[in-house]
């Protein structure tokens, strides 16, 4: 087994640079990274969110190439929920243990992250990829759980009219999973080749802002800036819900009597577990190849780093062709 390896690794500025091989410890698993996908999440860690330092990355498909708990994981494909929760707090024994006050998450907080030849998790974490689904789509497995994560969030009756406002991974696959749900999904966004994705799945986009006409039942915010909730509680119908997909730094300033005249629910949503994404890529039920922009190999880092900040580009991944 080799001892360093190649990683990009932040400290206030990202290179990419040899590391040492993590050793796998308190029930954790060698992985080899094969993909690993730049969200946004990444790059407002360079920006100094989470004030990370160390390798990031949270989005990957890999193979076990190291087990000492459990051998029969070795060679397994596998993907891996990013929360390292602590297993016995208050929260982690009712089930919520991405809500772990002691959590460590993997490339955002704590733990060295899927920017690497290699990484580890606790074998917990880990789920083994469906024969039938490939790396490039498992890949998106983490945040196609986040998307997924309002369903188990927001019970979504069949007739019901769903916005979805933003057009980028984010937005793509929660329109998707949307779909899901009722036929009556709209995206919303300002970017034609990104809309057209959708398009091509038959599912309705706008290029226009939602006007003030509270239509929808639900409205879901993946913009990724602080108008998107102001435009989501005009767009939603009275007694509807919000729900807020995306993360700020920074506060956002609200008219809040609006939301408590129309009597509006507001959810919250992160992340989500792995199962149910994975068999919604095995059932072919979302697609999530046509939102790949670009691979590049690991040991081009900075160059991919740099192509995901461009607004346009859709999911850039890095390759482990080590
Ligand atoms: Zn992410
Ligand atoms: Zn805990």
């Amino acid at each position: 087994m080799k001892k360093k390896m190649l990683a990009i690794y932040f400290d206030g500025n990202a290179k990419v640079t040899d590391r040492d091989v993590p050793v796998p410890n308190r029930q954790e698993a060698l992985v080899r990274m094969q993909y690993a996908g730049i969200c946004n999440t990444d790059l407002e860690i360079l920006e100094g969110y989470m004030s990370f330092k160390g390798i990031p990355g949270h989005e990957f498909v890999g193979v076990v190439a190291e087990s000492p708990w459990d051998k029969s994981l070795v060679g397994k494909r596998v993907v891996g929920e990013i929360n390292i929760s602590c297993g016995q707090c208050h929260f982690c024994r009712s089930g919520l243990d991405r809500h772990c006050p002691d959590r460590q998450v993997l490339g955002i907080s704590g733990k060295d992250g899927a920017f690497a030849e290699f990484l580890t998790l606790p074998i917990s974490n880990l789920h083994e990829v469906p024969e039938n689904v490939s790396d490039g789509m498992a890949v998106f497995t983490e945040p196609l759980a986040a998307a997924m994560e309002i369903l188990e969030q927001v019970d979504i009756p069949k007739e019901s009219t769903v916005a979805v406002l933003g057009d980028g991974k984010l937005g793509i696959l929660v329109a998707q999973v949307m779909k899901i749900k009722t036929d009556y999904v709209v995206c919303f966004g300002h970017q034609k080749n990104k809309l057209a994705i959708l398009n091509d799945m038959g599912i309705e986009t706008s290029l226009e802002n939602p006007g003030w006409d509270a239509k929808y039942n639900f409205v879901v915010d993946c913009t990724g800036v602080p108008e998107g909730l102001r435009t989501a509680l005009r767009a939603v119908r009275p007694r509807g819900t919000v729900v807020a997909k995306s993360t700020y730094h920074g506060e956002i300033t609200l008219d809040f009597a609006q939301p408590v005249v129309h009597e509006i629910t507001i959810v919250g949503s992160r992340c989500g577990s792995f199962p149910p994404a994975l068999e919604a890529l095995s059932h072919g039920e979302v697609r999530v190849e046509a939102l790949i922009r670009e691979v590049i190999p690991l040991s081009r880092g900075q160059e991919a780093l740099a192509l995901a900040g461009n607004p346009e580009s859709l999911k850039v991944l890095l390759h482990n062709n080590t």
